[in-house]
Formats: structure tokens, sequence, C-alpha cells
């Protein structure tokens, strides 16, 4: 039986004053939730006033990014180490934004992966495909080839120590969500094709949906077979409709 996983990615948003209002909102909301684990990943430089915020309760704590070494001469980037330190638990890798927006490869994911895994973190590794490869059919082979990418050199170990996240580039931030079969589709066939290169330990990966997730469709979308929580980006800056998703079996029933 795998836990719903349920994590907002605020992006590069908030104030320091609005991120720790939206997490003292999230924290009288959730944080005693525990049929589904919950987390949110503010922009770097609010993680500690965001700590603060939800200190013992079940709301944790991640990261957007983070780079592979665990210090050094790299000018502006931040170390698996340092999110620990502070408190984080999970870290997203290979965000669409960044992946697109940023040039980011599958190699340089790899060993954010690895360094990510070194010092305990939970990484949250995103893949997906553009509007225009799932036009042409190629959803299934863009998919396969960033996790055949991702994941290179990793055993069943590491596999267990992570969380995926499938998000379509073209649902995230539009409105457009996947309906439930696309969304099932690709997400049973990932962990088939998980299942062949890594064994049993494909069954217990957690693989979130992200694309436009919102109170209103967060339901139908949970109650699929191989959907086992989700990536909310818009939807997370809004603390009442971040619950509503986090509270989605009370809308089911
Ligand atoms: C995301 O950025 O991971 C995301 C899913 O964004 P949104 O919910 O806004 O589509």
């Amino acid at each position: 039986m795998r836990r719903p996983v349920i994590v907002g990615n605020w992006k590069m948003n908030t104030t320091l004053r609005e991120a720790t209002t939206l997490a003292a909102a999230v924290r009288r909301d959730l944080e005693r939730v525990d049929d589904v684990e919950v987390g949110i990943c503010p922009p770097f430089v609010y993680l500690l006033d965001v700590a603060d915020q939800v200190r013992d309760t079940n709301i944790r704590l991640g990261a957007q990014d983070c780079h592979w070494e665990p210090k050094g001469a790299f000018t502006g980037e931040v170390s698996p180490a340092m999110l620990k330190d502070v408190g984080c638990e999970y870290v997203i890798l290979g965000h669409s934004e960044r992946r697109h927006l940023l040039g980011e490869k599958d190699d340089q994911i790899n060993k954010k992966l690895r360094g990510a895994l070194a010092v305990g973190l939970t990484p949250i590794l995103c893949i997906g495909e553009l509007l225009e490869e799932r036009e042409r059919g190629a959803t299934d082979a863009v998919v396969r080839g960033q996790l055949e990418g991702s994941l290179a050199g990793f055993g069943a170990d590491a596999l267990e120590r992570m969380i995926l996240a499938y998000e379509p580039v073209w649902a995230i931030g539009t409105g457009k969500t996947a309906t439930p079969g696309q969304a099932q589709e690709v997400h049973a066939g990932l962990r088939a094709w998980l299942r062949k290169r890594f064994g049993a330990v494909a069954d217990g990966l957690r693989i979130q949906y992200g694309g436009s997730v919102k109170p209103d469709n967060a339901a139908d979308l949970m109650r699929l077979p191989d959907v086992d929580g989700a990536l909310v980006g818009g939807a997370s800056l809004d603390a009442k409709a971040f619950a509503g998703i986090v509270r989605f079996k009370d809308q089911s029933a």
C-alpha cells in the first residue's frame, strides 16, 4: 500500500512575509494530517523561516533544486548537505522548468540525484513530455529516455529512496490537466518499465502526477491505481486550495 505524497512547489514566488504567512496557514490546515504525506518547497532563501513555521508538525520541508557537489567553488549553487542542514527532507530534481528554461540535462540530474541520496534527502525526480512530443506519439519514448538518463547506474536501493513525478509539460501552469486515462496510462507504463529494470521495488515507488492539480480534479487523479500523490505548483500558493487537494478523500466521499 503506497501512502500518497502531496508536495507544494512554490517556485520563485512569495516575499519573506508571504512565505511565513502561507506556511503558517498550511500548518493550521494540515499539521496533523497523516493519511497523506505532505510537503512544501519554498524558495531557498526562505527555507529556514518556513522550517520554523512547520517544526514539530507532520508537514515536511523540501527544496526546489540542488547542486551535486557537497561544497566548493560553485558560485550561486546550494549543496544537498546545506539543504539537509536547514531541515529539508525532499529536493525536487529535473523539474521541466529547469530542463526547458535552463537547459538542464539528464546527466546533470543523475549527478544531483546521487548527491541528494548521499546525504539522505528524498529526491522528487520529475519527468514529462512536451505537447509536441505527445502529439507525435512520443510520450513513452521521451519519459523512458528521461528515466534511463536520470537513473543511469542506479540500483533498486536508490529507487527505493526516491519519489517520481510525472508532469506533462503541457499541463504545468496552463490550467490543462491530463485526463485520468492519460495519467494512468503513463504512470502504469512507467511502473512496468521500472519493474523490468529494477524489480519489485517499483511496486513500492510513489509516482506523483503534476500539472494543474486543483481541489476539484485531485480526487479523480488520486483514485487512479498508479497515481500516488501530486506535485502541485500554482494551487500550493493558496493554503485553502492546497488543503483541498491534500484532503481529496473528503471530496470523493
Ligand atoms: C509544477 O510546477 O510542478 C506544477 C505541477 O505546476 P502547476 O500545478 O501550477 O501546473
